[in-house]
């Protein structure tokens, strides 16, 4: 079969555009990034009576945040991330009627396959986390996994499988996230992007935008692939890497689950029967300076997955040290192609595991660089240098899930200066402190 390999939107990042201008503006926050990240955290904030103005470079919701896989998933989490996890699980089953928005929200559950002793022992070791954390997840045989995937014939040694988790359409959720902060007053400025934050006498003083500046006591980082740049004028470093994962829709493949299946090609079935598909484990890196720079960092991740990480030599280096993506403006939506070969690979294995889709159809493709950090763990903090700026970013490709109760830790963190879950373990200083190099495998 041919398989089409498309970007998602298809647009030239050097389209000239009208600017529009802003009068000079004030707001108690300024958001920068229109991601799941920010829409959610805007729309905390204005629930909560505080003024926000959100400038996004682009559009809401075109990066990573809709080029995801869909998974609303609290099984094999990082201990770290779990609690996290379980209060958007919660956040996730009451969305729809909250945003007042179709999100395609069903909870079908998630499912890990394990086709070797180390992937079984991994796990082995975290079904005694999520037992710890009062979640409802279970290990089942091969013919208990046929009972929830009947066309499944994969020769796997075992699969944990949690009944609670979900999935959603991410093209929907920014949307109806900004909508519902529109309501409640928020603002979003698209095509605006930040050019730098300005600080006054060491605190955080509002942004310069390419429509004009706004003044703000908080400003909120959630720039996903881009806040490592934006943050290093400040000097501040967080050590974020861009890794692409390609991803496929695929019609005809009959009934297959309601659950998210990762395995060695990982899918989900939409309502209407077609099925979001990738390589189960996908690791391409297209060096950058930033790959250079925080080489040691990453270095214990790079051997960890070496099997699995490629890395590429070519166009992103080369516009990276023409200094192209130090302009915001310049690539309003980051959209790379996706790859024929990973699309194929998943296909095969797609194939080859269950019955009835010989015959499936890849109608689209597109790709996403997920930011990720050296030990595959976010950073939601308000830092101590410089005051009034709270980082939310890093998701090393698991922040759809938790986007929303992200965005309300957040609006926590700002208002109430304490944050009702617990995100020390997600604090900025770690990567100084030199334990936030430490991966730890989960499933
Ligand atoms: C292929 C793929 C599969 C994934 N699968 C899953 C999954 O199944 N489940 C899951 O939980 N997660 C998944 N993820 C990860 C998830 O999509 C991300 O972690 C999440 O979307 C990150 O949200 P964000 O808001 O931090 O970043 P983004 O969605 O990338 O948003 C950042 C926004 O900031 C804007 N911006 C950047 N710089 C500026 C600036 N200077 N001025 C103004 N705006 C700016 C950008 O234009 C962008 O819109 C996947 C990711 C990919 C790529």
């Amino acid at each position: 079969m041919l398989i089409p390999t498309h970007r998602l939107n298809g647009e030239s990042m050097f389209k000239k555009r009208k600017l529009q201008t802003i009068e000079n503006r004030a707001a108690d926050v300024v958001v920068i990034g229109g991601g799941i990240v920010g829409c959610s955290a805007a729309y905390y904030l204005a629930r909560r009576g505080v003024s926000v103005i959100l400038c996004e470079k682009g559009d809401v919701g075109l990066e990573q945040s809709s080029r995801n896989w869909g998974f609303v998933r609290q099984q094999g989490r990082d201990e770290a991330e779990l609690p996290l996890m379980m209060a958007s699980n919660q956040i996730w089953q009451g969305l729809e009627a909250e945003l007042e928005a179709d999100l395609e929200w069903i909870q079908g559950g998630n499912l890990a396959l394990a086709y070797d002793n180390e992937r079984m022992e991994l796990i082995e070791r975290w079904h005694p986390i999520a037992k710890a954390h009062g979640l409802d997840t279970h290990l089942l045989t091969r013919q208990q996994l046929r009972d929830i995937v009947p066309a499944s014939k994969s020769r796997i040694l075992g699969a944990m499988y949690t009944p609670s988790d979900g999935q959603a359409e991410p093209r929907k959720l920014c949307p109806a996230f900004k909508r519902a902060a529109q309501a409640k007053g928020a603002q979003f400025l698209t095509q605006c992007a930040v050019e730098s934050i300005e600080l006054q006498n060491g605190r955080v003083a509002g942004v310069q935008t390419e429509q004009g500046s706004i003044q703000a006591s908080m400003v909120v980082c959630a720039a996903g692939a881009w806040s490592t740049r934006l943050l290093r004028p400040l000097g501040v470093k967080l050590p974020s890497l861009w890794i692409k994962g390609s991803v496929a829709q695929v019609a005809g493949a009959g009934d297959l689950t309601a659950a998210g299946v990762w395995g060695r090609v990982a899918f989900r079935q939409r309502g209407d029967g077609r099925l979001y598909m990738a390589l189960g484990v996908e690791g391409e890196h297209h060096l950058m300076l930033d790959s250079f720079r925080f080489f040691p960092a990453f270095l214990p991740l790079y051997l960890h997955n070496r099997q699995e990480m490629k890395f590429r030599f070519g166009r992103v280096l080369l516009n990276d040290l023409f200094g192209r993506y130090n302009d915001f403006k310049r690539h309003r939506t980051l959209d790379p192609p996706a790859s024929r070969q990973g699309i194929e690979s998943a296909l095969r294995y797609l194939q080859d595991e269950y019955e009835g889709v010989a015959k499936v159809t890849v109608e689209r493709t597109w790709a996403g660089y997920m930011d990720c950090t050296p030990d595959m763990l976010p950073v939601i903090d308000q830092l101590e240098k410089p005051r009034g700026l709270v980082l939310a970013s890093g998701f090393s490709g698991h922040g759809f899930g938790m986007g929303p109760v992200v965005g309300k830790l957040v609006s926590e963190l700002i208002i109430d200066a304490r944050p009702s879950i617990e995100v020390t373990a997600l604090r900025f200083s770690r990567f100084k402190e030199g334990v936030g190099t430490k991966h730890s495998p989960v499933v």
